[in-house]
């Protein structure tokens, strides 16, 4: 196999843990407070590791996730849907927490994946500075790219902390995207099928066409 190859770009200097931890002195600083006090002297550590996890999905390629396929499906042609896939991001405007579900749904065409595929598929695009619009289609495309099934349909709904916490101020606001490819995009039946799935599983603030 190429390795490396799906990478884009090489990656651009990283700054250094000691200097990632500077910054967060600076934030503690702007934000009023001593940065020297002794409850703050172990937290620029703190976030620094945090981030490592929130942000780990850069460090994964989505595609390679996906690349062992089962292909032998016995002339399984129905629709495939996993939903209620928990999922942590950052907004990308405000790098604050979104907190959402993600609900797949593909019809395959020769090929499958494992349901834990899927799920990671989420968590590598969660962990990552996000718009949830972009997040949707990343997750779409990837699968349509990869698995080429006859159709994709992803939809995610989710609360943005930068909402409900500052600005506006408007707790329990939901921001539903999806994104629908192929057949769940031009046949009217399947996307309703799926819409029916999820509804049926409870998920309350779906679309309904
Ligand atoms: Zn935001």
């Amino acid at each position: 196999m190429k390795k490396g190859s799906a990478k884009k770009a090489a990656p651009r200097a990283r700054p250094t843990r000691e200097e990632a931890e500077q910054a967060v002195r600076t934030l503690i600083g702007w934000a009023g407070d001593d940065p020297a006090r002794e409850g703050l002297l172990d937290t620029p550590g703190r976030v620094v590791r945090a981030y490592e996890e929130f942000f780990a999905g850069y460090e994964q390629d989505p595609k390679e996730i996906l690349a062992r396929t089962f292909s032998e499906v016995e002339g399984y042609d129905e629709m495939i849907v996993m939903n209620d896939i928990r999922f942590e991001s950052h907004c990308e405007h405000h790098m604050v927490p979104i907190i959402g579900k993600a609900h797949i749904g593909y019809l395959p065409d020769k090929r499958v994946v494992g349901i834990s595929k899927l799920a990671r598929l989420v968590e590598v695009y969660a962990r990552r500075l996000q718009v949830q619009e972009k997040m949707t289609a990343q997750i779409a495309d990837t699968l349509q790219e990869i698995l080429k099934p006859k159709g994709v349909a992803v939809v995610i709904e989710a609360a943005h902390q930068c909402m409900t916490t500052r600005g506006v101020h408007k707790p329990g606001v939901g921001l539903v995207t999806s994104r629908m490819v192929g057949a769940f995009r031009d046949d009217p039946s399947t996307r309703r099928e799926f819409l029916a799935v999820l509804n049926m599983s409870g998920s309350s603030k779906l679309p309904n066409t």
